[in-house]
Order: C-alpha cells, then structure tokens, then sequence
C-alpha cells in the first residue's frame, strides 16, 4: 500500500492539504477517548480507560481519579478492554467476574504528553476531569494516579483529618421563640463524626479515636457517597426491642478491639448512624454556613441506608418535639439557632440540650464496699466533676443502676487505679472510701442537683469510655 501511494503522497504537502493522507495517524484525524467507570463491585471502585491502538488500556483506581495534586492514588493496571466497553454501564450479575453496578462516571477526549511502559502523561477533556495527569507504575500491576494541575477548582482545599465536635449547652426548658431555632430529636449513642472520602468511611469518636473498626456495618455508606467527599457530624445508636436508642446496649460495641468479637456483637447489636449535620463537601468547608444551610445541603445527600439515617428536624416551637421525644421513650431534643455556625470543640449556646430527665457525666474517684456477698466488693461509686479551676469535686456515691456483671467489671477497671490517698480536691467522702486515680468516666441519671452540689437519687447508666476525664464538668443547675 505505501508503494502504492509513494507517488501521491511524494506529489502532496499534508500539513497543508486537506486531502488524507496515507501516512497519517489515526490520533490525529480523531481525538482518542477515555472513560471513568464506577464500578459497584465487591469492592467499589472506579475505572480509569484510555482508547489506544484500538482497546481501553485500563487501570482500577480504588478511590476514585484524585482532584487534587496533593494526593496521589493508587491505580492497578488491568486487562485491555475492548473499545465498545466505552459505553458500557448497567448491572454485571452477582456471582459473574466484577458483578456489581457500572456507571460512567466521567467521558471524554484526551491527548497523550508521554506514553511508556512506566509512565503515562495525557490531558483530558472531560466533563469532570480536566487537566494534566500522569500514571506511574511502582511495582508490578501498581500504578499510581497524580493530577499535575492545580486542582480544577482553585478554592478546593484538602479534608481536615480532623474536625473537633461542637458541643451543646444543657437547658432546663425549650428556648424562647425570641430567635428562630431548629430542633432534633437527642439521640443517646456514641458521637461520631465520619470523614468519607473516594468511597470509603472513617469515623472518629469524640476523643479523636479512630474507631472505624467498630463498627462494619456503618462502612457501606461510603458507596452511598460515591466519590462525593464528605464530613458528616452524628450518632452511632443502637436501638432496643422497642426501636428506642439504648446506651446501656450500645455500650455492648464500645472498646471491643478483636475483628471477630466485633462482627460476633455486629450481629446481637446492630447499630445505625443518626447523622445531623454536614460540614464539609467536595474541597469546602461548611463550619461558617448557618445551621439551616447545612441541614438544606446534607437533606440533598438523600442519605438512608441499612445502617445511617438522617432523621428529620423542624423548625417552629419545639415543644411538640420534646412531648413526642418523651413519649417515645427519647433522651429529649436538641434546639439550635438556624443562624448559627459549627464551631469546633466549643460548648456552644447555639446548640441546646433539653433533656426528659437529668443526664450527667461523672469521673469515678472511689468506691464503697458492698455488704452480704458483696463484701471485699464496690457496692457503691464515688463520683465527681472538674469545676472551673480544675478542681476535683465530690458529688455523691451512687449504688443502683449496675448489674453483677459491670460490677465486676468496674471493680477490674478500678483495682490498678487504686491509691491510698483521696482523689477529691473539694467535698468529702465517707470515711470507709477506698480511692482510684480518676480516670473512669460513666454516665448517671438523677433527679437534680441538691443545694449542697450533691446528686439527688443517681443511678449509673454506663461506662463512658469515648470521653476523656479531665473535660468532664457539671452540666446546667
Ligand atoms: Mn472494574
């Protein structure tokens, strides 16, 4: 064939002529095409093709092309893919190699800067992704991804690792109508803020732990999410056989460390994430958006699943939210300011607790003997809270609420705390106490405060172990 037309190719110039030619190449009479897959397999990811040399050179990337050139992904090289694969989006039957959901994710055209065997540079053309990119194999099958733009949208900034919760003031009544409030309902869980981010959920805990772990079945709101990068602000609860939150079962998933014990209690104790606010999306920060804002743009998640929820709000008086709390059997509500902002680590008045029965946090500073068979064993706690000077102040001795068993555990959790001399910088225990380092954080309800700063008839609730000591104060009246 080139013979054949050596004579009229020698007879044309082809970078002026519009005539073809024999020699061209195809990628310059037509731009090649990539697609980006996501790809609902067993394990989501998304799938990165390139048209060359008439197949999809194609790459798995497990979270997703990354928008920033902060943050390389890994990308595994996979089987070329027929060009007709372009298109292709619909359902690969369960059971079928890559069973799952396809969905094009992104399409378009794109121009190749570099191509070897360990590198390939190309600038696509896409309705999501445009801009430079380039692969680079690292060892074997693995490749990483790498935007060399800036990113796309020049105010992205990258997710916080760490958003500290905001924290409510506690209140005796709903707030007067004098500014306009929201109101939730008091979900009585663990709080936890999720980082979800190319698919993939991690959850924190108050304390800044990382308790992803924990809790399995919360995982799977990340393919919910798709590529979307979120941080959602909630509750992780676990429901009793009435459907009301139970502290005392929730407490059955906490601190549980081995993968066998925690898919073991997965089962007994189902819980499910009440999420509430929203507070960063896709490269922005939303902790300066009013309350309101928020709740508009976390509504547009449509997040509800097996095991998260976004339970409704309501603007208005609040007062038919409490009665409906309390009549469910709920902790009470949350009242805050639709103006209001998220801030941070701070026990803010924009966020109101209104509870149906006093809830308190307290440090366990000591114990009484037991009587009868309890003999040698706690039968009571000693409890207290830090005031404004970080004093330690005795509140009282609580001796109901607890079974056999959080007995012995207590006493266990106690025994190498124990020393000689009294925790407490104000108030004073009864003679025979024994002491602990105050370390042990556990939450008791009670009827109120007495003047003399005691608890009138606590009872213990459960052990807090998501709260650290030292920030545990004495909460309203
Ligand atoms: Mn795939």
């Amino acid at each position: 064939m080139a013979k054949k037309l050596a004579e009229y190719e020698a007879k044309r110039d082809f970078k002026q002529t519009p005539e073809p030619g024999a020699k061209v190449p195809r990628k310059e009479t037509k731009a090649s095409r990539f697609v980006v897959q996501e790809h609902h397999a067993r394990s989501l990811h998304w799938d990165f093709r390139l048209e060359r040399y008439g197949v999809l050179v194609s790459w798995a990337v497990p979270k997703g092309v990354p928008a920033d050139p902060k943050k390389n992904h890994l990308a595994v090289h996979v089987e070329d893919h027929p060009v007709s694969y372009i298109d292709f989006a619909g359902e690969i039957p369960a059971g079928e190699y890559g069973g799952g959901q396809v969905s094009i994710w992104d399409r378009g055209t794109y121009e190749t800067e570099k191509w070897s065997d360990r590198e390939v540079m190309v600038v696509l053309h896409g309705k999501r992704l445009q801009g430079r990119y380039v692969l680079f194999r690292t060892n074997g099958k693995n490749w990483m991804i790498h935007r060399m733009d800036p990113p796309l949208d020049p105010e992205r900034k990258p997710m916080p690792e760490r958003i500290e919760p905001m924290m409510a003031k506690l209140a005796t009544a709903i707030p007067k109508p004098e500014s306009p409030w929201g109101f939730e309902f008091k979900w009585d869980g663990i709080r936890a803020l999720a980082y979800v981010e190319g698919g993939r959920v991690r959850l924190m805990s108050r304390s800044g732990e990382d308790v992803t772990p924990r809790y399995p079945e919360i995982h799977a709101m990340g393919r919910a999410l798709g590529s979307s990068e979120v941080i959602l602000d909630g509750e992780v609860v676990a429901l009793d056989e009435k459907g009301r939150p139970s502290f005392e079962e929730i407490q059955q998933r906490m601190g549980l460390t081995s993968e066998s014990e925690v898919r073991r209690k997965m089962k007994l104790v189902p819980v499910t994430y009440m999420i509430f606010d929203l507070l960063w999306r896709d490269g922005h920060s939303l902790l300066t958006y009013p309350y309101a804002e928020r709740r508009r743009l976390l509504a547009e998640l449509k997040l509800s699943g097996a095991s998260w929820q976004t339970p409704p709000w309501e603007k208005g008086g609040g007062q038919a939210m409490l009665e409906a709390s309390a009549k469910s059997g709920l902790e009470g509500v949350m009242a805050k300011k639709l103006d209001s902002r998220y801030e941070p680590g701070r026990r803010s008045g924009a966020w109101l607790k209104v509870k149906n029965r006093n809830r308190q946090e307290l440090v366990i500073g000591g114990w009484l003997e037991g009587e009868g068979k309890r003999r040698g064993y706690p039968g009571a706690l000693l409890v207290g809270y830090y005031d404004k000077d970080k004093k330690f102040v005795y509140a009282g001795k609580v001796g109901t609420g607890f079974s056999d068993a959080m007995l012995e555990k207590l006493a266990a959790l106690m025994k190498p705390l124990e020393q000689a001399k009294s925790p407490f910088d104000v108030g004073s225990p009864p003679k025979a106490s024994r002491f602990v380092e105050p370390k042990l954080v556990a939450e008791f309800e009670f009827v109120e405060w007495t003047r003399s700063g005691q608890l009138r008839t606590p009872s213990f609730k459960g052990l807090r172990a998501d709260k650290p000591a030292s920030k545990v104060v004495r909460e309203g009246g």
